[in-house]
């Protein structure tokens, strides 16, 4: 792809950001669980921009929350992100010209900015506690300010800093902001100035020595040569506060795209109280990563008002961030259930029997793989997700306990079930076909006067145990003669009298 195709983008609105392989794209997640389908979404939009580009995409572990980060969520992020097809150039596992890619392997040179920072009057010590802190915002409300950072340690006296010294005080590092508005351009939101009051000087280095996001995520954006950061809107607010960060290193900022949220059906936050929300759930469901990829690209972004279905490449040679909506996104399960079906129903035998495998070993049910693979085209067809097909199936690798509403269609069906007994009985093993079975029920119904379904939901509920197996006489032919023999007997003598 040449330069001249890809969208002219405008880092501060002056300056053209990097283009072609120039181009460098990060997703920095924090390691603290699963990964959500938002921060899976920003990660999409991000790698796309680099893939349409030529350029590279970089995995950073942003892990310096040393309480919630661990590494069970580290392997957790790089699986959810290689079963999406979202590949990275440098990181974790892959190295790369400017790790380290884990920012708590980092930490020497987060602290050797602070100290530059500190030296240059960038930065200062703050030895104020969190009670005093918190004492001083609420009087700030009480009066009706804005509550946030006062300055008091900003010009402390040589006498005061010995005295805090002598205590042994604990301190913090926090930056001196340069107390002016701040205009941050953002490729998808244009400009936004946030006004002096609410940009006050913030913490960039603990008292433990573990540097804070604000700080951390600037250094490393610089420090990678990132061109573009496209991440959630949530983080909207440290942006000018990173540009001033970066301007103290005295580096070009990267060109922002800050993404607008996803929002569940009503508006509200997208949360597990809507449903699962993280990739490894919807891969534990069945959906597939092509569907679920296909469906976070539609959220905030359209390539034109009829395409629905674009393949991975179809999107990394149409994705352009700058196209992408300011409105949230609102997250809908139908939809995405129908684009799952969609894929499923694309997908080859033995991908689906392998999947479905993967779902009954998940239930502990084992199932015989040729069987499997015999069964899909029963199932194709009406799985909206692949987790649906054990419930499907289960009849063909387990045996049946009729459910509520099979304990019903079996009720003083006896009679029935002994004639369908007995005509089956009359085919041979070699003649056991879907349609040799049709033919031989089909002609038990009439020959009782009977509709369809009054004849073959009793069938269907003591072959299968429920009432909504796949279509019937598939069904009975998978089974095999044996086992349906001897479910038909076992009903008609015992709960179908
Ligand atoms: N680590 C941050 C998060 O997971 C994202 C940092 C960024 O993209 O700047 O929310």
């Amino acid at each position: 792809m040449t330069d001249e195709t890809v969208p002219a983008l405008v880092a501060d609105g002056t300056r053209p950001p990097a283009t072609g392989r120039d181009v460098r794209c990060r997703i920095a997640p924090s390691p603290t669980g699963e990964l959500h389908v938002g921060n899976a979404r920003t990660a999409l939009f991000s790698w796309l921009t680099a893939r349409r580009s030529g350029g590279t995409f970089v995995l950073r572990v942003e892990d310096t929350d040393r309480e919630r980060s661990t590494d069970e969520a580290i392997e957790i992020l790089i699986r959810s992100l290689r079963w999406l097809g979202i590949d990275w150039d440098e990181g974790p596992e892959v190295g790369g010209p400017y790790g380290p890619y884990r920012q708590t392997e980092a930490l020497d040179l987060f602290a050797g900015v602070t100290r530059r920072f500190l030296d240059e009057g960038r930065a200062y010590r703050c030895y104020c506690t969190p009670e005093e802190l918190e004492d001083r915002r609420q009087e700030a409300l009480s009066r009706g300010e804005t509550p946030g950072y006062d300055g008091r340690c900003r010009n402390l006296s040589a006498a005061e800093l010995a005295a805090f010294e002598r205590e042994g005080r604990p301190f913090a590092v926090r930056f001196a902001m340069p107390g002016t508005d701040i205009t941050v351009w953002d490729l998808i939101r244009g400009e936004t100035t946030f006004p002096a009051s609410d940009l006050r000087d913030f913490v960039i280095m603990r008292s433990n020595g573990i540097p804070t996001y604000l700080l951390a995520a600037a250094v490393d954006d610089v420090r990678m040569k990132m061109t573009h950061v496209i991440r959630g809107e949530d983080l909207m607010p440290s942006t000018p506060r990173q540009l001033e960060v970066m301007r103290a290193l005295g580096a070009e900022p990267p060109a922002y795209a800050h993404l607008p949220l996803i929002v569940g059906p009503g508006g509200q936050k997208l949360s597990k109280r809507f449903h699962a929300v993280s990739v490894e759930r919807f891969r534990e469901e069945g959906f597939l990563p092509e569907a679920l990829v296909n469906y976070m690209a539609l959220l905030g972004w359209s390539r034109d008002a009829e395409t629905t279905f674009l393949s991975r490449e179809e999107l990394i040679e149409a994705f352009d961030v700058t196209r992408v909506s300011r409105n949230p996104a609102v997250f809908d399960l139908a939809k995405l259930e129908w684009m799952n079906g969609h894929y499923i129903r694309e997908s080859s035998g033995e991908r689906l029997a392998a999947m479905l495998g993967e779902a009954f070993a998940a239930d502990g049910v084992p199932a015989d793989p040729a069987l499997l693979m015999r069964a899909v085209p029963l199932v194709k067809e009406r799985m909206k997700v692949v987790g649906e097909g054990p419930a499907l199936l289960r009849f063909l690798f387990a045996g049946v306990e009729p459910d509520e509403r099979a304990a019903k269609a079996l009720e003083g069906q006896a009679g029935l079930l002994a004639e369908a007994t007995a005509v089956l009985e009359g085919l041979p093993e070699g003649g056991w076909t879907a349609s040799t079975i049709e033919e031989a029920l089909r002609g038990l119904q009439e020959r009782l006067g009977l509709k369809p379904k009054e004849a073959f939901q009793p069938i269907r509920a003591a072959v299968t145990g429920t009432t909504v197996s796949p279509p019937l006489f598939e069904s009975i032919e998978l089974l095999g003669r044996e086992p349906t023999l001897a479910r038909l007997r076992a009903t008609a003598t015992a709960g179908g009298a």
